[in-house]
């Protein structure tokens, strides 16, 4: 289900690092409910594009937007950086996922869940550990709410890495290469859950190398090309019988290359 407001819409968003520029003006929205498959060849800018949304890197030119909160950038105000505030602000409506599960070793999967709602949101305890059950079951880890991560596959850890991120009641999901990391047999218990979630409305930004979740799951399918955007397309146009020359290319050194963890 989709209606037309934009929970996320990036105008000519733009980043450099030491003189190298990786993003040359990156434009891309995503209504509500929308599934975005971003593919594209390592290097071409897949993660900083991701990490500018929730302000793990600071733009250096362009507008962002999530739900409704508006940034332009270079960022004005109070300084060359925007404020802890409102990079609360954007965070408290952004999930994140990384290939690397990123947990808290220390904790166990349902306190790796409870953790921000009741520490940075100040919720009440037992609301948040109710929540966090039900979430271990969406993403079919009930059983595990008391695993410490070592104790957990890759695959576990990752679907306890997205139920920790739908604590927060996220606008949007950003998954940057969440099946990367897995051992193929792992793989699908995570992709089966991402389908879950599209199911049920959530946002989703998606960079990875899963090219059946692409056609099947995505609404739509945004090529990354050297820092721009080479093709934003439906997922039959993208996969159909025309398709974009890089693109083609892409998928074809996909076919040789699938299976080899990409950067
Ligand atoms: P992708 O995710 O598509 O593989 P990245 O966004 O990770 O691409 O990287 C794009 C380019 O930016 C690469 O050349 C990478 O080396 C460079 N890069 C990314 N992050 C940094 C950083 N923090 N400092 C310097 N260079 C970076
Ligand atoms: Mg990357």
């Amino acid at each position: 289900m989709t209606n037309d407001a934009p929970v996320v819409r990036v105008e000519g968003l733009e980043k450099s690092f030491a003189g190298l520029k990786v993003l040359k003006g990156v434009s891309l929205s995503a209504r509500k409910g929308e599934v975005v498959a971003i593919l594209g060849r390592s290097g071409s800018g897949k993660s900083t594009f991701l990490r500018c949304l929730n302000l793990l890197e600071t733009p250096d030119q362009g507008r962002l937007s999530i739900d409704g909160r508006e940034l332009t950038f270079p960022f004005g105000g109070n300084g060359p950086k925007p404020s802890r505030k409102t990079i609360e602000n954007l965070r408290a409506v952004t999930g994140m996922v990384f290939q690397g599960f990123n947990l808290w070793s220390h904790k166990t999967a349902i306190e790796n869940i409870t953790e921000a709602p009741i520490h940075v949101l100040g919720r009440p305890k037992a609301e948040c550990i109710e929540e966090a059950r039900a979430l271990l079951a969406r993403v079919g880890l009930s059983d595990r709410a008391d695993y410490y991560p070592m104790h957990l596959s890759g695959g576990q850890q990752q679907r306890v890495a997205i139920a920790r991120a739908l604590a927060m009641r996220p606008k949007v999901i950003l998954f940057d290469e969440p099946t990367s990391a897995l051992d193929p047999e792992l793989v699908g218990e995570v992709l089966q859950v991402m389908r879950g979630l599209a199911e049920d409305g959530m946002t989703m930004l998606v960079v990875t190398h899963e090219i059946g979740f692409a056609r099947e799951v995505a609404n739509r399918v945004v090529f990354f090309e050297e820092g721009r955007v080479g093709l934003d397309a439906s997922p039959r146009e993208a996969f159909g019988n025309h398709p974009h020359e890089g693109f083609r290319r892409f998928l074809a050194s996909q076919g040789n290359a699938m299976g080899t963890a990409a950067g």
